[in-house]
């Protein structure tokens, strides 16, 4: 029994030490608030929301509890929770000194308890359940988009964090990070709580006007934060199209389709900038010369398609491309390779449908030649092999193969060339295919093209 009633004295002096609000005290007197947080803190404690702890300290980077935040934010809103008393949460006393505002804060929906029907009050809050309790406590929303490094990518947990930065609340961290899954400080939540209650303390939200940015120089590396000394995530290559979102110091934050990050802006310009790369896409036959025809196509409609799709893909990529023809024309085989020549073209590569006697006749093959220099024999070799992959991979016909033969665009040309056999047009089944699988073939021979210039910088 004597145990038992000093264990209780003893707890219930730990609470008054511990939470009990000091009048007289304000962040003038309390020793260890930063300077340029002492006008929030002090309006806080003038409105009973905090309190430092008697020795005079407010412990700025102490981690908030579950059960202290559900006071500080019940006392903000005005909420009845003075008394302690019962709560539906089995692990929370009814005599602990948050019990009334943690009862209150569940009701109004502000802070609730877990799906498990527990409250853990002594669990600290996170920043990212700091931003829910900010958004339903000040009724907040957003449409303005806003951006971190490190936003989360539920919907939920990015609108909130877009709702409170919209709201002036929080800027996040100079790094441009939010930390979502980090504990929140004392100084943290005072700060931001201070500002979602007095407009005065509200900061200017970050405007972040998207804009359109070109990279000047390959292989420029994106970092997770603003400055050499932060892990590289990523490169971009001379061409590549990004986002910029907002500038810090010599950083730009970008965006790519698949990484988000910093960029030196020494190398990024709003200037449209075109890649070291330019290619000559060479889609067989045309005009008077229909080349293979069966099942109802013929070749020189279907290589065009597939040609043009291409393009797209290598353009999109920031490569040139040159086409030897984009229109339904003849054009000769010695004209091809000179247009190519002309246009100062690094690769060509042609495109065609094979055809056989027999209608079960089948597979994907690719071609390269053994003339000319070892660089462009060698380098023409593996651009087949890439392509050849990436077709097979892709379309999973059969594979014929990656082989050489001596055809008159790959034989006179001086640059590594190759010539794609897609599929066979006297072959039903894969003449349907590849006629409904365009975009898909010649995304595969991009991919392939892609693969040989990643070998090609090696
Ligand atoms: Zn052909």
């Amino acid at each position: 029994m004597v145990k038992k009633e000093f264990y209780l004295l003893f707890s219930f002096l730990l609470v008054i030490l511990v939470f009990l609000p000091i009048k007289s005290t304000s962040a003038q007197t309390l020793s260890d608030i930063p300077e340029n947080y002492k006008a929030e803190v002090n309006y806080l404690i003038e409105r009973g929301v905090v309190a430092g702890y008697e020795n005079g300290e407010f412990r700025p980077e102490r981690f908030l509890t579950r059960e202290e935040t559900a006071t500080m934010i019940g006392k903000a809103l005005g909420l009845n929770g003075e008394k302690p008393g019962k709560t539906v949460f089995p692990d929370v006393s009814p005599t602990s000194f948050a019990s009334g505002y943690i009862q209150s804060a569940n009701e109004q929906k502000v802070l609730m308890g877990y799906t498990d029907g527990t409250f853990k009050p002594k669990n600290n809050m996170t920043r990212l359940e700091m931003a829910y309790l900010l958004t339903s406590a000040f009724k907040l929303s957003s449409n303005q988009d806003v951006y971190y490094v490190d936003m989360p990518s539920g919907k939920g947990a990015s609108q909130v964090i877009k709702n409170i930065t919209n709201a002036g609340i929080t800027d996040g961290y100079s790094d441009g990070t939010y930390r979502p899954n980090n504990d929140i400080t004392r100084i943290e939540f005072a700060v931001m709580l201070a500002r979602a209650l007095n407009p005065e303390f509200k900061i200017q939200p970050p405007q972040y006007t998207p804009v359109k940015m070109y990279v000047t120089d390959n292989n420029l590396n994106i970092r997770k934060g603003p400055g050499t000394q932060f892990e590289v995530l990523g490169k971009l290559q001379k061409g590549d199209e990004i986002i910029s979102y907002s500038i810090e110091g010599d950083w730009i934050q970008i965006k790519t389709d698949n990484v988000a990050g910093y960029v030196h802006k020494a190398y990024l310009s709003t200037e449209k900038v075109s890649a070291d790369r330019v290619i000559t896409i060479d889609p067989g036959h045309g005009g008077s010369d229909p080349g293979a025809v069966g099942n109802g196509l013929k070749e020189k409609d279907i290589v065009l398609s597939v040609g043009l799709y291409l393009r797209d893909y290598l353009q999109e990529a920031g490569i040139k491309v040159v086409m030897t023809r984009s229109t339904d024309v003849f054009i000769s085989l010695d004209e091809r390779v000179k247009i190519a020549e002309r246009a100062g073209a690094d690769t060509f590569v042609s495109l065609h449908m094979n055809s056989a006697t027999s209608t079960s006749a089948s597979g994907t093959e690719t071609y390269s030649s053994t003339s000319g220099s070892s660089y462009k024999v060698q380098s023409s070799k593996k651009l087949s092999e890439f392509i050849q992959e990436r077709l097979i991979d892709t379309l999973g016909t059969k594979d014929r193969g990656e082989k050489t033969e001596e055809f008159k665009v790959l034989k006179t040309n001086s640059l590594p060339s190759v010539l794609v056999e897609m599929g066979f047009i006297s072959n039903a089944s894969e003449a349907k295919l590849i006629s409904t699988h365009q975009k898909e073939t010649a995304e595969a021979i991009y991919l392939g093209i892609l693969d040989y210039y990643k070998w090609l910088e090696k």
